[in-house]
Parts: C-alpha cells; structure tokens; sequence
C-alpha cells in the first residue's frame, strides 16, 4: 500500500477555552476525494487551516506527502493548494492580476498560457480586467478555484468549493474538479455543505461533530449504516446525535 499522501496524529486546536479540534486522528489515501462534513462550527475550517500550515495545532502531528508540516512545509507547499471563501485576494488588483502575481510565486513557466487555460475552464473572460473586491460572491468563488488550481496541485483542499455558486455553475465546477482528478489523480480533501456534491465526488466522508471524528467511511456504506436514501439524512443523523448501533433496524431509529 502507498502511504497516505495526508497524515493527522492526535491533532488538536483550542483558542483559548474553546477546543476546536480535539485530538483528531485521520489518514487521507493517495488519490481520494474526501469529505470534511460536520456542523456550522465543527472544526473543518480550522482543520483545513492546519493542514496548511495557516494555524499552528495547539498538539500533535501533520505530515503531508511524508513531510512534517510543522517543520518542513516549505518542502510541500508547491505540490499543493487550496481555495476557501474566507481567504480573500487583495481587492483592488484585478482578477488577472490578482492571478498572475500567484502565478509568479508559484514560478509557473508559461503564466499566460496557464491563465488562458484556467480563464476558459472556470469562465473568468467577462471579469479578468475588474478588480478582485467589485466581483460577486459566486465570480469570487471562481477566482478562488482558478488561483487554487494554478500550479496543477496533487492535492487540493477545498473549503466549500462551490459556497455561492448558482446550481448550474455549481454543477459546471464539480464537473471541471472532477475532469482535473481524472487527468492528474490529485488527492482531493473538501469542506462542504451540499450532501449531493459529497455523493457525487466523494469516495470517503470524515464525520466531525464538536471537533472530534464521530463517523467515517464511504458515502454508500455510510447510507447503509444508517438505513438512510441520501447523506442529507445521514449527515442529520449524526450531527443530531441519533447514531444506530451497527446491524440495528433501520426503522428503529428514534426521530
Ligand atoms: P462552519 O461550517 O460554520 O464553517 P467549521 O466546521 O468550519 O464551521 P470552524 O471554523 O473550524 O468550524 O470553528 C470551530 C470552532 O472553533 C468554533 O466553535 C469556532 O467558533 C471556533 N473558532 C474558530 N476560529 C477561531 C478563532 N480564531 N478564535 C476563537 N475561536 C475560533
């Protein structure tokens, strides 16, 4: 077997009094969509902000395609990235700029063909000269994803991926994220909220509740386990607690 391209070790993160993560322990297989899901305030922001390197864990260990991220992430930093809806660009460039000046840190060979490509796939024409901080929250979104997938990462974190997006261009870009794994096998961990895009892209939910991992597995054991039709109904399941005993009747678990 091929090691895990993310390791987690006894993590955990308190600010303050308030524990957000709590002694988390996961792997993430070479080449798996995971799902980070849980609750408003469960810890999948501050997970993702760990496994960058943005916050430093309170204890415990990262280690990302076998480099410790406490010590080393300047060794891993270029093989990955990430797009979050709370890390905002600097809002009076212009998108193209904006884009560019990440291209330049990532030290892209061919910055406009890249900006090309990346313009056309994720339909930034109409706003690549407006600046950053007059775009909608949806075109912002877009952005976010061009700049995560500038340097073609072999491992994406997503925060919520498609936050804002109307149906159809929600659609378009799970469509595109799902294009870009089958041509690279990136590893993918995502933050979500929308049960349908985790059955649609993900082979593997990690459950947090409260900053602790309550449940894991593949979307379609998870639906048998819990005698559930969709991860909507799974997810409120867990996040309200009402876990069965593995084996139990469906039909015996309490509304
Ligand atoms: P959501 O779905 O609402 O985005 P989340 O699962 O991403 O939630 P986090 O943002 O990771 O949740 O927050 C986890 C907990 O940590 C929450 O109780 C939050 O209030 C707290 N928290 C997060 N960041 C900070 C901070 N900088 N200072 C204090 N508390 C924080």
């Amino acid at each position: 077997m091929t090691d895990p391209v993310i390791r987690v070790v006894n993590v955990r993160k308190q600010f303050g009094d308030i524990v957000a993560v709590d002694n988390i322990r996961f792997d993430v297989p070479l080449g798996s969509t995971t799902a980070l899901l849980g609750g408003n305030g469960a810890g999948k922001t501050t997970t993702l902000s760990m496994l960058l390197g943005l916050l430093l864990p309170t204890s415990g260990e990262i280690t990302i395609f076998g480099v410790n991220m406490l010590r080393d992430r300047y060794r891993v930093l270029s093989r990955m990235n990430f797009s979050s809806p709370y890390v905002d660009l600097p809002r009076r460039l212009t998108v193209y700029e904006n884009l560019n000046v990440y291209a330049r840190i990532y030290g892209l060979p061919d910055v406009k063909v890249r900006l090309r490509k990346l313009s056309e796939e994720l339909n930034l024409d109409e706003f690549m000269n407006r600046p950053y901080g007059h775009l909608s929250a949806g075109q912002k979104t877009r952005v976010a994803l061009a700049k995560a997938l500038l340097n073609k990462p072999e491992l994406l974190l997503l925060d919520e991926p498609t936050a804002s997006l109307d149906p159809d261009t929600a659609d378009y870009v799970r469509g595109m994220l799902e294009r870009y794994k089958a041509r690279t096998g990136a590893t993918i961990l995502l933050a979500s909220h929308n049960m349908s895009e985790v059955e649609r892209l993900c082979d593997d939910v990690i459950m947090l509740r409260a900053g602790n991992i309550v449940d894991r597995g593949m979307p379609s054991a998870l639906l048998k386990r819990y005698g559930r039709q969709n991860m909507e109904e799974v997810f409120i399941d867990i996040a309200r607690e009402r876990r069965i005993e593995l084996g139990l009747d469906s039909r015996k678990v309490t509304k």
